[in-house]
């Protein structure tokens, strides 16, 4: 079987990650969360309180990996675990800025890049398919009400113990969707050649079968 590159770029809180990581154990792929990746630089911002220009001057002091691990990936800032601390509000309500930062993407697509490999890689994040893997043979572009979103991580951080409201959710899930659609290097916008998928109606059995469908179908190279 040849292996193939799955790209799934999204709006905010689409769940994006959750089929990814599905697709990818199901397969047998590596599994790429390039959006936990801009979390971690935006951690390093936070914890040594640097302002958006004083970070660009830090960047070649940041070292991010991904490490596979069960049920999820470990993610790892200059050796230290953060998975979870990248996943606060704090750092959800900065993100978008910094993603927004030139210097800071072209560090990250780099690394992106060289994580393909020999290919067998699903990645998730914004412009996977537009810019990070411009020639992966699927792409798809998900998406849902905000409301429906909002209310999904809403109750991911109430179930991680985390004090938020529903409002707070759904004013970070929109304003990111707009500083990420509309800032100028490689805004959010689904590839010409991504199919979109909508679910704000489906539940997670439905859309994992839906895409690992479209990657069955892809990599036996009939669609
Ligand atoms: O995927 P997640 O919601 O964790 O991503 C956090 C933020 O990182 C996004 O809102 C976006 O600003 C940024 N991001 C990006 N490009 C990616 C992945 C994430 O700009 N490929």
């Amino acid at each position: 079987m040849p292996r193939i590159t799955i790209a799934i770029d999204g709006h905010s809180s689409t769940g994006k990650s959750t089929v990814a990581k599905q697709l990818a154990e199901y397969i047998g792929y590596v599994y790429v969360d390039s959006g936990a990746m801009y979390r971690a630089v935006t951690l390093f911002a936070i914890q040594n309180e640097l302002s958006n220009t004083a970070l660009l001057e830090r960047l070649q002091d940041i070292n991010i990996a991904l490490r596979p691990d069960k049920g999820g990936t470990v993610v790892l800032l200059n050796g230290a675990d953060v998975s979870a601390a990248i996943r606060t509000m704090e750092v959800s309500n900065r993100v978008s800025e910094i993603a927004a930062l030139p210097e800071v993407r072209a560090k990250l697509v780099e690394q992106q890049r060289l994580m393909r490999k020999d290919n067998g890689v699903v990645m998730d994040g914004r412009d996977i398919g537009t810019v990070v893997f411009p020639d992966a043979e699927l792409k798809l572009f998900m998406t849902a009400s905000a409301a429906v979103r909002a209310q999904r991580r809403y109750q991911e951080l109430l179930e991680r113990g985390d004090k938020v409201t529903y409002q707070e959710v759904l004013k970070n899930v929109t304003e990111r969707d707009h500083i990420d659609s509309t800032r100028e290097v490689s805004p959010l916008k689904a590839a010409p050649d991504a199919i979109t998928i909508d679910n704000s109606e489906m539940n997670l059995e439905d859309q994992f079968h839906v895409v690992l469908q479209l990657a069955k179908d892809r990599i036996a190279g009939r669609v």
